[in-house]
């Protein structure tokens, strides 16, 4: 089933306790695009980058099955942008430099030949950004799953009201749900954002896993304990791209199927971590996939007599 992602696609200068990186490839898409060809042979970019950005960064995605027809480039304009240090627990990070440049006017052009996705992602982008992409699809695809972050909410709040309004799935982190919600508790949190427009929330809680919430339901699943983790920049966006890729697999967008949908997003985004930036959801058999997914069954599997 087809599947259209939308977001940045950025250079990045990562700082954590292990290490530091000058300019590397980054940008919710391009972790997105690379976890969701895991499960697709083809997925649709829409995304924007300036002259500065490297062809073979570009050959790299085009080599994972990502179709570039969309990926604009303004040959006399900078790529986006952003720079972060994480802090020693690794959970907690700050913005150091957030260069919008060629994201600052970026106007999403739909190619005709991905107009009939059934699938949409909107990674994190400018709400308004977010909104015109699912106004300018001529269908409306079967499941849109958004992401966003603290940046919008302080920027651009009657932007993102109105586009979390239109989607079917958020994705966000614990941090992001309270600040949305003004609500410690999750479970409230999740009452009152699913009052917002989405059916289903996602809460990612780093390493504690990420919860599912619909109306009725919720569904918990861990994150794998990790003897080493380098960095978590991406993590995020290739647990969406494992999720929304598993979901456009299967073209099941049941609850039961989507708690299969996180479980996967959760072992693309363990992979992610190991290594910095991209480079290890770069190159991943499907051997190592599988057994990592059976790692998540066995770390939860019990038997009980009530
Ligand atoms: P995550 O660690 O999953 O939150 O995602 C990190 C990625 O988000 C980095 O590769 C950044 O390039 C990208 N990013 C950070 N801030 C923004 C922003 N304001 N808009 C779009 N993408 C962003």
């Amino acid at each position: 089933m087809s599947l259209l992602v939308v977001g940045s696609v950025a250079f990045d200068a990562i700082e954590t306790p292990f290490g530091k990186t000058d300019k590397i490839i980054g940008g919710a898409a391009t972790y997105i695009s690379l976890s969701s060809s895991y499960f697709n042979k083809k997925v649709n970019l829409v995304a924007v980058v300036g002259g500065d950005f490297p062809k073979t960064d570009i050959e790299m995605l085009q080599k994972h099955g990502v179709n570039t027809e969309g990926l604009q480039i303004k040959e006399n304009e900078k790529s986006f942008f952003w720079s972060g240090k994480y802090h020693n627990d690794m959970n907690s990070r700050d913005t150091l430099i957030t260069e919008l440049n060629v994201l600052g006017s970026f106007d999403p052009i739909i190619p005709e030949s991905y107009q009939n996705c059934d699938y949409l992602m909107l990674g994190n982008l400018a709400p308004s950004v977010q909104r015109t992409v699912i106004e300018r699809m001529k269908k409306r695809p079967k499941l849109i799953v958004m992401d966003t972050m603290n940046f919008w909410m302080d920027i651009a709040w009657d932007d993102l009201m109105k586009t979390i309004s239109m989607v079917d799935v958020l994705s966000i982190n614990d941090e992001e749900a309270r600040l949305l919600s003004k609500e410690y508790s999750l479970v409230k949190a999740a009452k009152k954002i699913m009052a917002m427009g989405p059916k289903i929330l996602i809460i990612k809680k780093g390493e504690h896993g990420a919860l599912l919430f619909n109306q009725k339901q919720v569904f918990f699943a861990p994150a794998l304990p990790l003897e080493e983790v380098f960095d978590p920049t991406g993590a995020g966006d290739t647990f969406a791209g494992g999720f929304i890729g598993y979901i456009a697999k299967t073209g099941d967008i049941s609850f039961q199927n989507m708690k299969r949908a996180i479980i996967y997003g959760s072992a693309m985004a363990s992979f992610c971590v190991e290594k910095f930036g991209t480079e290890r959801i770069m190159n991943l058999s499907e051997k190592e996939l599988d057994e990592r997914v059976q790692d998540f069954v066995d770390l939860v599997q019990f038997e009980v007599n009530i």
